[in-house]
């Protein structure tokens, strides 16, 4: 019997209510394979503030440091304000640098691009996240672009090496370094190096405007696709449309010693506290922590669940043309397992 320890950051918005989903999912199917979770709560962002004075709580720096697992709703940052991103902070002091993302049709769910299936690799800890932005004089602001060797070589490496593994047969860089020559030049130059150590997987390069229009014309002539943090953060929305929207695509950001799994959505305000919310995003993103942890027996079964419901199609929420809350939906998956 094996027994998990993870830490657990419900977020807000809608957060809470698609962990809440999650978790009574994961422990349905977890008991049923003689596996145990426990769960360290925490908060962060303003609810965290307000409770400890810290967005991010030492307490959950500590858990994290210790589980090295943390599933993690969404955390809302607010536009404008002094308040950095909670999600880009977690990433940069546990050194996520790989953010993976997949992109997969579920059965039964229609959409204008059936059988899709494709991985973006987004690099996660440098390019204009890194919050270099000042004002110069009023009126005119700057925004530092960090692009490493070091972050370029090991993104490039972790989607190839993904690759590899996994039998697919080729990744695309996407870049701009047409106009940015310097840091998205450093970035193809490392990937092409990479690529060298990969006879067996094509390698091709396409700016990201061109690829935002060859994506919605042909989604299929893509299989990884490796980038920096702000294509991908972009890209992973516009792809998340392929498949039924922000609802479903789950995510993984990755480090040499700590993982946080999260949905690539943000909070929802708008729907947020009324039932409506998806948690299939999460939920799928707790699939991915499950093979991470080995438990693949009960990422299978939580999978074959997803799926079953899906194909059924009678217990959906409103994102994906249903007419069920975040509870029923739950519901029906538990009784799936
Ligand atoms: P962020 O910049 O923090 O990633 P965002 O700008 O991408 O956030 P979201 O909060 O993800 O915005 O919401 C975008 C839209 O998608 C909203 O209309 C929201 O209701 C919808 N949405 C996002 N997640 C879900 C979900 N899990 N279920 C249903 N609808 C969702």
């Amino acid at each position: 019997m094996s027994q998990h320890t993870i830490t657990l950051i419900p977020g807000d918005g809608i957060g809470p209510e698609v962990t809440d989903a999650t978790v009574r999912i994961v422990e349905t199917a977890a008991k049923q394979h003689g596996t145990t979770f426990s769960w360290e709560r925490h908060d962060a962002g303003a609810d965290a503030f307000a409770k400890t004075g810290e967005y991010i709580p030492k307490a959950l720096y500590d858990s994290v440091s210790t589980t090295k697992v943390a599933l993690k709703g969404p955390v809302t940052t607010p536009i404008g304000s002094g308040f950095k991103s909670i999600n880009v902070t977690l990433r940069k002091q546990f050194d996520l640098y790989a953010n993976f993302r997949p992109i997969k049709n579920l059965p039964g769910l229609k959409t204008k691009y059936p059988d899709v299936d494709l991985i973006i690799v987004r690099e996660n800890t440098e390019g204009l996240y890194v919050g270099l932005e000042q004002e110069i004089v009023p009126g005119v602001c700057t925004s530092l672009k960090v692009t490493t060797e070091k972050g370029s070589t090991r993104i490039a490496k972790f989607a190839f090496e993904y690759a590899a593994k996994h039998g697919r047969k080729k990744v695309h860089s996407i870049h701009k370094a047409n106009i940015m020559k310097l840091t998205d030049g450093l970035f193809l130059k490392c990937a092409q190096a990479v690529a060298k150590d990969h006879p067996e997987i094509q390698y091709a390069e396409h700016i990201v405007d061109n690829a935002c229009m060859q994506l919605v014309t042909n989604p299929y002539q893509y299989d990884v696709m490796v980038m920096e943090n702000l294509y991908g953060d972009i890209l992973s929305d516009l792809c998340s449309g392929f498949v039924g929207g922000l609802g479903l695509v789950p995510g993984a950001n990755l480090g040499e010693h700590a993982a946080i799994f999260e949905a690539v959505h943000g909070s929802a305000p708008d729907i947020a506290g009324q039932d409506k919310a998806n948690p299939t995003a999460l939920l799928q993103s707790a699939v991915l922590m499950l093979r991470h942890l080995d438990e693949t027996a009960t990422a299978d079964s939580i999978q074959g669940a997803i799926d079953a419901v899906y194909a059924e199609g009678k217990t959906l929420t409103r994102d994906v043309g249903g007419t069920s809350g975040t509870s029923a939906f739950a519901d029906a998956i538990v009784a799936a397992l």
